[in-house]
């Protein structure tokens, strides 16, 4: 089956995309005036053009591209941002995650608890300490871990717990959290997808000892590459993390302990300084487009995103629920709408997690849950006729089923 996002995701220049799509996709010319594209990188990014090249031409001026001004500048703006204390810069977002285990000391032979569905990094990341991840399922409506069944998955060795905010839409932190503090957990905070949102008000990310952030260009706030972030309100944590990230150094040439080269370096971070003033706008602009998806498709039979009172998602991704899914996201195709499935096997199916041995069928809502979930377009470039005729497609397709 072609699926029409590749182009969106990885097109750099309007031409490339175009002989991409003909080439590819041949009746592409009949179909061009509908295109939707899934996320358009090279729009969202055309708006900077001028800051970013001048964010680009000072490192380049300055002789100095790793650890320097321009990731000390980004951490604070991102901490003053996300209302924490610390921000520590690193390579991507997976690192954030390792990490930020490590500055815990969690490691070989420690559980900890992480969500069914997610994307698979939050789970490489307590493999690669040599941890166990211990799958929880999600509340079926929220998408997010279901706090009523963290008890259960609780053994003599857990040690932490990592929720995620997934599409970008606060987990419930605090019985997470008073759970982990009645049992002495740790919990680190997954805010990959989540930049900005609040949780009862508060920005996501200030609840736990640790929140982990990934720069990577399809995020909400997103680098022209890699790059990842932790925050933190304990300086102590702040200043291991500061370490390890640097080869275990805080002196040069004299190491504390095992660390890693995990840094943002200087260009990304001057590009993330020019994005992160408009990140609010920009998540407003993704607000605007849900409502707009919510109203539009109220009364159209699928699974439409629940909003918790306590919530204020920042609609990384719009994600709709059908059990014919594939036959719905080829109708669209069909039609120019790009869709994407987030994710179509759950990290316990993978062919990397065989040695868990987690059985297929063990964790029911994950495994109906990539079987039915949908991410429409969304994007802070979208325009609100290509919102409609996504709205208008959906319609049409749902009711042709
Ligand atoms: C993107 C993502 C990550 C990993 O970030 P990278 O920068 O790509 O390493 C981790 N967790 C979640 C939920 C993500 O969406």
């Amino acid at each position: 089956m072609f699926h029409p996002v590749p182009y969106a995701w990885f097109s750099h220049h309007a031409n490339t995309k175009k002989k991409i799509i003909t080439e590819i996709m041949p009746n592409f010319r009949r179909q061009q005036r509908s295109v939707v594209k899934f996320l358009d990188l090279y729009e969202v990014n055309n708006r900077f053009d001028k800051n970013i090249r001048a964010a680009i031409d000072r490192v380049l001026s300055s002789g100095w591209y790793i650890l320097g001004e321009e990731c000390a500048a980004f951490e604070s703006e991102f901490a003053a941002f996300s209302e924490v204390r610390e921000c520590i810069g690193v390579a991507n977002g997976l690192d954030a995650l390792v990490l930020a285990l490590r500055a815990l000391n969690i490691g070989a032979g420690d559980e900890v608890l992480v969500p069914s569905n997610t994307f698979i990094a939050t789970w490489l990341a307590v493999s690669q300490v040599g941890a166990i991840p211990v799958p929880i399922e999600p509340d079926p409506v929220t998408f997010n871990m279901d706090p009523a069944r963290i008890r259960g998955a609780l053994t003599a060795r857990t040690r932490a717990i990592i929720p995620v905010h997934l599409y970008g839409q606060p987990a419930d932190l605090d019985p997470i959290c008073a759970f982990a503090a009645s049992y002495g957990l740790k919990v680190i905070e997954d805010a990959a997808q989540a930049h900005g949102a609040r949780y009862h008000g508060r920005r996501v990310g200030s609840d736990a000892d640790l929140a982990c952030w990934s720069f990577y260009p399809g995020k909400n706030l997103g680098a022209l590459g890699d790059g990842g972030a932790v925050t933190t309100n304990d300086p102590a944590l702040a200043a291991r993390l500061r370490q390890l990230r640097n080869y275990g150094s805080s002196r040069k040439y004299h190491h504390e302990e095992l660390g890693v080269n995990s840094r943002l370096d200087e260009i990304q971070a001057a590009i993330l300084r020019v994005k992160l003033a408009s990140l609010d706008a920009d998540n407003e602009r993704r607000r605007i487009i849900a409502d707009m998806y919510t109203a539009g498709l109220a009364d159209v039979p699928i699974g439409l995103p629940s909003m918790p009172d306590y919530a204020q998602s920042v609609w990384h991704l719009y994600v709709i629920r059908h059990p014919q899914r594939d036959v719905l996201a080829q109708r669209l195709a069909d039609v120019g709408i790009a869709t994407v499935i987030h994710y179509p096997l759950s990290p316990h199916l993978q062919p990397a997690y065989r040695p868990l041995a987690i059985p297929a069928g063990s964790l029911p809502i994950a495994e109906q849950l990539q079987a039915e979930v949908l991410s429409l377009p969304i994007g802070p470039t979208q325009r609100d006729d290509e919102t409609k005729s996504v709205i208008q497609a959906v319609r049409d397709c749902v009711s042709s089923l």
